[in-house]
């Protein structure tokens, strides 16, 4: 007996369109092509991935920035399961949380995050802390009952800063800021307070979800490539240094105009960074109410760098961690990225080399008028002084990402909606209010937006 036959699908007249190729543009076209919809995808740039994409540099194929994801990402963790074969936490290396000093340094904290079950995790990694005193955790610990008994809620209008200034100081200056300004990219004294009372919340909901997750991949190969492949296996296209502009919208489909042309797609998801909206929509778009919503909550954002110093050696690196803590002058995390040269054995740096670090510098701060030379001098200083013995880098390499992310500052207005109009969709880091731009926030925006489309198109 025959098989009974799949429901003959109808055939979309045109494909969806996906404005920007960063990871929420990446997550939604991911979403729609596996979902049987052709897509096109229109980056602007050379390569898909946005603000987290491979650089090849001297043979090497380093990050833009160093990417540190947690295990409450749960929206990234299931697509790098989906896009890399169905296993858990694919693409990405699992270890515990935990505070490593580089080298002892006054002020320094030591503290892992056990693998028990909330709210022990947190309660029993701030017991056991070295650095503070004994009377310091347990203050600490109070602190941190009375935030999880108040539902991990805090006023809209409070920083960082004052969250954190009914805790020791040891405590919130060694372990909490540092950990807020590595997840906001912003300083404490003008950071939100409930967007990391939210984080501390997902960290703390289930076991393991406070671990940290590292890329094993280049960020390229994690997922935008992964995503350009499915794109072209399922009937669509990749069209890069194609920067594209939404100029009408209606129930029959959305026109776009890129390259001196205009198509129309079936429906259309614009996910550029939020500084790049108002030029991704022509003035007929950006007059619609939810649009021009948008574009009001956007003009209004400020934005942070992050600066990332590449270090190279001929000598292997002894060090205490894969991630260790600096002590923020100017350097704030020191990443092992041996990594990136056992994945290039070919080429003549990862040769010339035996160890790599990337020593991150989040937000901005007396370093910004370093040039790359005198930033990586100045960071190399730092290496030497916090441990003397620590070797003298023969390779080095500066990015700095001046619009690295959103300011997450209090009271931060997200756009009220993500449906603009008519099958056009946003997707972004910025739309989820209570989150900071983070690939969580990206990836989940673009499937998201992916869904939203795909229902339209009766593929939901
Ligand atoms: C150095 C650095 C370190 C970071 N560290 C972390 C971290 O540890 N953990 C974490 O979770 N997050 C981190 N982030 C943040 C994370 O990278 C971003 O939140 C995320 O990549 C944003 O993705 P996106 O798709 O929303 O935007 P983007 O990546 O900005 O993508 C937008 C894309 O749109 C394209 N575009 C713009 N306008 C047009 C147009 N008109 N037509 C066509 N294309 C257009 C752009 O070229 C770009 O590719 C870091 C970011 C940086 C820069």
């Amino acid at each position: 007996m025959d098989a009974p036959r799949e429901p003959q699908r109808r055939r979309l007249s045109a494909p969806a369109a996906v404005i920007g190729g960063g990871w929420a543009g990446c997550a939604a076209a991911w979403t729609l092509a596996s979902r049987g919809i052709p897509v096109v995808i229109h980056d602007a740039a050379p390569v898909l991935g946005g603000r987290a994409r491979r650089v090849e540099r001297a043979g090497l194929p380093i990050d833009n920035g160093q990417h540190l994801l947690v295990g409450a990402y749960d929206a990234t963790r299931s697509l790098l399961r989906a896009v890399h074969g169905g296993r858990v936490d694919a693409g990405l290396r699992r270890e515990a949380m935990a505070l490593v000093p580089f080298a002892p340094h006054p002020g320094a904290v030591t503290l892992r995050v056990p693998r028990l079950a909330p709210p022990w995790n947190l309660a029993a990694a701030i017991a056991l802390a070295k650095g503070p005193g004994m009377r310091d955790r347990m203050d600490a610990l109070r602190w941190l009952k009375a935030l999880r008994d108040a539902g991990f809620r805090r006023a809209a209008d409070e920083t960082v800063d004052a969250m954190l200034a009914s805790v020791p100081a040891r405590v919130a200056r060694g372990m909490l800021a540092p950990l807020a300004l590595a997840a906001l990219n912003t300083p404490a004294n003008r950071s939100s307070a409930p967007v990391f009372a939210h984080l501390l919340d997902l960290i703390s909901r289930t076991r393991g979800a406070s671990d940290f997750l590292l890329p094993v991949l280049d960020l390229s190969e994690l997922l935008p490539e992964p995503t350009a492949r499915r794109i072209e296996a399922r009937g669509g296209e990749t069209r890069l240094r194609s920067t594209a502009v939404v100029i009408g919208t209606s129930t029959d489909g959305v026109d776009i105009h890129a390259a001196g042309a205009t198509w129309r797609a079936a429906a259309a998801i614009v996910a550029v960074g939020p500084h790049q909206l108002a030029h991704a929509l022509a003035p007929a778009v950006a007059g619609l109410p939810d649009a021009a919503d948008a574009l009001e909550a956007t003009s209004a954002m400020h934005f942070e760098p992050t600066a990332t110093v590449y270090l190279g050696f001929r000598e292997r690196l002894r060090l205490r961690s894969r991630i260790t803590r600096l002590d923020d002058a100017p350097g704030q995390w020191l990443f092992d990225r041996r990594d990136i040269l056992e994945r290039a054995p070919d080429a003549a740096a990862a040769r010339a080399l035996q160890g790599l670090v990337a020593v991150v510098i989040s937000a901005g701060g007396a370093h910004d008028d370093l040039d790359a030379k005198a930033l990586s001098g100045r960071v190399h200083a730092q290496l030497r002084r916090l441990r003397p013995t620590f070797p003298v880098p023969v390779w080095s390499q500066v990015i700095v990402e001046r619009r690295s992310t959103f300011s997450c500052v209090p009271g931060l207005r997200r756009p009220r909606s993500s449906s603009l109009g008519p099958r056009l969709h946003l997707a972004g880091d910025y739309l989820d209010p209570s989150l900071p731009a983070t690939l969580e926030a990206a990836v989940a925006s673009g499937e998201a937006a992916g869904l939203a489309v795909a229902r339209e198109l009766g593929r939901g």
